[in-house]
């Protein structure tokens, strides 16, 4: 129900309760492999992990957490979040703004979770991770993957008699989903991680990120009322599809975000931007050159003064 599983990266990024990693059991396990676990209103346990948890929110658990709320992205955003930095990278996210006095989620009632069927990818996971050695490129890769149980101490989930395989269990919980709409995202911050300190980010490098992560309605804004429609070419349905639809514009921020910070294929400039750009470091090229004349000459010139002085 809550708490989390995932990949080594998402186990970075879609948060933890516990970071100890002896609540990983020592086991590597396949979708064939039995689970017995339950999660229900009965557990003694029940809602324990939903208080003093970092969940952090992937673009695809803010729309559709905004959109059960009916409110706009950056509303909920103000409303339910704060700021944090996606793991040992400098790019910033968001985490689920836990309540002051008890430091429970603030969709969580004795009743359970009231966003339960929208509620976060990093809520659905636990107690199955999975570790993906799969770091892009390539979409075969499942003999890459392999899953793991994460047991904390106080969970109750896993003396109850409900068996399961790993598959099923993904499937109920809608991790394959999940993992699905979020694949593109942690791939980037996979990819920013890789680099480590050597090269940081511009500031507004950082603030497209977060924008295109968090609100897409501005990002939309950004599309369609800004220079950006004069620098890429974008076919028709394209346009259209992201002028309507949500998810395709998720997706599409995806390949820009991958083109702009980390220089990915998948975003074409347009042939009159790209001869601009050409003429513009043609022209300081002629004139860095004119100036190295220029300044030849003078040397020249005065070479010949000292000469003649000499005479
Ligand atoms: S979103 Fe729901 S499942 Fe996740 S921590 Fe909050 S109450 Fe629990
Ligand atoms: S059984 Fe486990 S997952 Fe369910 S409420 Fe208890 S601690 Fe959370």
């Amino acid at each position: 129900m809550t708490g989390e599983n995932m990949t080594d990266a998402e186990k970075e990024f879609l948060g933890s309760t516990d970071k100890n990693p002896s609540n990983i059991l020592p086991k590597k396990l396949t979708l064939d492999s039995y689970l017995k676990f339950e999660c229900h209103p009965g557990v003694s346990c029940f809602t324990a992990c939903c208080h003093n948890i970092k969940i952090i929110l992937t673009p695809y658990d803010i729309l559709m957490l905004s959109t059960r709320l009916g409110i706009p992205a950056h509303k909920f955003i103000t409303q339910y979040t704060q700021p944090t930095y996606l793991e040992k990278t400098d790019m910033p996210g968001v985490q689920i703004k836990l309540k002051e006095d008890t430091g429970g989620c603030p969709f969580v009632t004795p009743e359970g979770c009231t966003v339960y069927t929208d509620r976060p990818s990093a809520c659905r996971y636990y107690p199955v991770g999975m570790a993906d050695f799969h770091e892009g490129g390539k979409d075969d890769a499942d003999e890459e993957k392999f899953f793991f149980l994460v047991k904390e101490p106080h969970c109750k989930g896993f003396d109850e008699d409900k068996e399961w395989v790993i598959g099923e269990w993904r499937e109920d919980q809608g991790v394959d989903v999940r993992d699905e709409m979020n694949k593109e995202w942690l791939r980037l911050i996979m990819r920013r991680k890789s680099f480590g300190h050597q090269a940081s980010l511009s500031e507004a490098a950082k603030r497209m990120f977060f924008m295109a992560s968090t609100d897409l309605d501005s990002f939309r804004n950004f599309i369609f009322n800004s220079s950006f429609l004069d620098t890429y070419e974008i076919d028709e349905k394209t346009l259209q599809e992201i002028k309507e639809d949500d998810l395709a514009l998720m997706h599409f921020s995806f390949t820009y975000l991958a083109n702009t910070l980390f220089g990915a294929q998948g975003m074409k400039i347009k042939k009159e931007k790209l001869d601009e750009k050409i003429r513009e470091i043609k022209d300081r090229q002629d004139e860095s050159l004119k100036k190295a004349e220029q300044d030849y000459l003078e040397l020249k010139a005065e070479r010949e003064r000292m000469l003649q002085e000499k005479k």
